[in-house]
């Protein structure tokens, strides 16, 4: 086996870490994985991209998982993290994984194969950056004898993989809110079900809004936020990022690289696509030399990514409810950073035009940037309906049950008529158990879960509720925190 990464790049010059609105300091990596956002409203990426290997995918194939994340994940923490505790912590965080390969690929068709990113803990794909973060986190903190609060609103996913993240972390206290009856039961129980003590669940009574009204208020409250050292682990924080490039480069290895079964092409990538995050994991690869044909933007009604890359420009609409849950935003909050390399990293630029984002709803891209956009990137908007019937196409077809946001990504790559003879891989995002209901509309079968969550609807729950009112969050936050 080969010792991947160790010495690239002398850790003697560790990465830093600059905003993408160019106002707030650099940072290092310790540091970008605390403070989440800049100071500045921006979001911290590398100085510098790091270069892969030259052979990094032609060794993919006699790898395992832990070692590509190694090799991948090094540049980025290399002076904040020691390479001994990388190769720990990432061995801890994938073993939590119910499958030995963590991404195990499956072959649809001819061209087309699923990269199945849900055998986390919580069944979706935040699991894969959440896992190490957490970890992550506690090496950073246990370190400088520091302890924090993490808040944060959920939806659905987020929630648990971040709890699931922390718990029993003795660094972390996590307080987690959910807008009462407005989570799916699977969904509740994954978070609820979780005993550890600096696990903090509470109902509010209102929405998911209400819920990140909420935490951005506490955030806003200085003496609060100093006093119980707040933090986030939401989409933006470099850290996820980083650790979602990793299954890009492993796929690439092992279809197109040497022995593999599509040896010497060019993959592709269909992505389901919400805050960017993940599509923007695969940029990144390019950009340290992953050579790939197409990133493919896959958009549930929710389709602002979709109308930009057509239009070549950005229009914000209202959010629209749909079957892909994850994916029902209005502004992707980590194109940001894509933004900020198209225009030649001009920082002062991004802020000016992610104010008149907000302020007018509109923002307009050059045509040669479109083009250079369109060159890597193509995208598609799949609505509900379609994506029923992409989910009834693939289990008659295959006898494979898909989750609806694996659905979007499949039809948003039909839709676009990849170039090239190469595999385009469809980032499978969530465990078809985790949204059994648009499942079993659509072929009539409820997806069982796993064997590690069978009886989740028999475990007890720990939550509390609380109204829609932050003096009454503060105080509980205060009496219940350590
Ligand atoms: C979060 C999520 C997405 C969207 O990912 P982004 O990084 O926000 O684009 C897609 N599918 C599922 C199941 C998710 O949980």
């Amino acid at each position: 086996m080969t010792q991947p990464g160790r010495l690239s790049p002398d850790p003697a010059t560790p990465m830093r870490y600059v905003s993408t609105r160019g106002a707030a300091p650099e940072l290092d990596f310790a540091q970008v994985l605390l403070a989440g956002l800049a100071d500045d409203g921006g979001l911290y990426v590398p100085a510098q991209w790091p270069a892969f290997a030259p052979d990094l995918v032609e060794r993919v194939a006699d790898m395992d998982y832990v070692q590509v994340a190694t090799e991948v994940l090094w540049p980025y923490v290399a002076g904040s993290i020691d390479h001994d505790r990388l190769v720990t912590i990432l061995t801890e965080a994938y073993a939590t994984f119910a499958s030995d390969e963590v991404v195990p690929l499956r072959q649809l068709d001819d061209r087309l194969w699923l990269a199945e990113l849900f055998h986390g803990p919580t069944l979706a794909f935040k699991d894969i950056a959440l896992q190490p973060v957490g970890r992550l986190f506690d090496e950073v903190l246990a370190r400088q004898d520091r302890h924090v609060t993490i808040v944060g609103a959920t939806s659905g996913d987020t929630g648990s993989a971040a709890i699931e993240a922390v718990r029993d972390r003795d660094s972390v206290e996590i307080f987690m809110f959910h807008p009462v009856g407005r989570v799916s039961e699977v969904q509740r129980r994954q978070m609820t079900t979780v005993l550890s003590a600096n696990v903090h669940n509470v109902a509010i009574d209102g929405t998911f809004d209400d819920c990140q009204d909420l935490v951005k208020a506490l955030f806003a409250d200085e003496a609060f936020r100093v006093r119980r050292q707040l933090s986030a682990v939401n989409s933006i924080n470099w850290a996820r990022v980083m650790a979602q490039v990793v299954y890009y480069v492993w796929a690439a290895g092992r279809l197109s690289g040497p022995g593999g079964p599509a040896a010497g092409s060019r993959p592709s990538f269909s992505v389901p696509t919400g805050n960017f995050g993940n599509v923007f994991a695969g940029w990144v690869a390019t950009r340290s030399g992953l050579d790939v044909e197409r990133l493919v933007v896959g958009s549930n009604s929710n389709d602002i990514l979709a109308r930009w890359l057509a239009t070549g420009a950005l229009d914000m609409t209202v959010v629209e409810p749909t079957l892909s849950p994850s994916m029902d935003i209005q502004v992707s909050s980590n194109q940001e950073r894509l933004v900020f390399e198209l225009w030649g990293r001009d920082g002062a630029r991004v802020a000016d035009a992610m104010a008149s984002l907000r302020s007018t709803r509109h923002l307009a891209f050059d045509d040669n940037v479109m083009a250079e956009v369109r060159s890597l990137f193509d995208g598609a908007r799949i609505d509900d309906d379609e994506t029923l019937a992409v989910i009834a196409e693939v289990y008659a077809r295959h006898g494979m049950l898909i989750d609806p946001h694996t659905a979007v990504g499949i039809g948003a790559a039909r839709h676009c008529d990849v170039p090239g003879d190469g595999p385009v891989v469809c980032l499978a995002t969530a465990h078809p158990a985790k949204f059994p209901d648009a499942v079993e509309q659509a072929t009539g079968i409820r997806p069982a879960l796993p064997a590690h969550l069978a009886d989740l609807f028999d475990r007890p729950e720990k939550f509390d509720s609380l109204p829609n009112d932050l003096d009454t969050v503060r105080r509980y936050i205060d009496a219940n925190g350590r």
